[in-house]
């Protein structure tokens, strides 16, 4: 399908969905016609939450964003692009430390398919340090830092944690 610089897609884990996140696909939505929310389906990785809760979250999150939709996916974000027609790759950067990976990882896109643009959304202050692994950590001590999930994803992460803390 040919690539629409009108049609974006945000890929990430969002294991689980952060205030960081929908900040940058909120201000996606205002930006382009149409946002693929992509969830990587990756069975390598090891996630708290399967790709289905991910996107059962993430789809209630989104619900007032009529351009965005989200989808799992288990092969690379070129293909997904191709496929979607999908023009732009937008992507959150907060510390500095992010920037290496993001470019490392944006130049390997770009050599797969030079076509797609990827743009860089600079992180709303208030989640510089947001991260999804760092929320993980502290819910499993049985503690959370104020105003960075949405109250659905708290409650899920809460829950999940208590289920670990069974099976132990
Ligand atoms: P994480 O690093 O939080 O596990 P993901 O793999 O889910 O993140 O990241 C998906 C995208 O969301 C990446 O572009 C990442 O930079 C961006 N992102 C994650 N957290 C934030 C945040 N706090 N502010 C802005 N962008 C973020």
């Amino acid at each position: 399908m040919d690539m629409n610089s009108r049609i974006a897609m945000f890929p990430g884990s969002f294991d689980p969905p952060t205030n960081g996140h929908i900040d940058i696909i909120r201000r996606s939505n205002a930006l382009y016609d149409k946002v693929y929310v992509v969830v990587a389906d990756n069975s390598s990785k090891k996630a708290m939450f399967t790709a289905a809760e991910r996107v059962g979250l993430l789809e209630a999150l989104v619900a007032d964003m009529p351009n965005v939709e989200v989808l799992s996916w288990g092969g690379l974000t070129v293909d997904f692009a191709r496929k979607h027609g999908v023009g732009v790759i937008v992507r959150g950067v907060r510390a500095l430390t992010d920037f290496a990976y993001e470019f490392e990882i944006a130049e390997t896109n770009r050599q797969l398919c030079p076509e797609i643009e990827v743009v860089f959304l600079p992180t709303n202050p208030k989640y510089f340090l947001l991260r999804s692994s760092m929320v993980k950590e502290v819910a499993f001590y049985g503690d959370e830092i104020k105003g960075m999930l949405p109250e659905i994803v708290s409650k899920a992460l809460k829950q999940r944690v208590s289920e670990m803390r069974n099976q132990e």
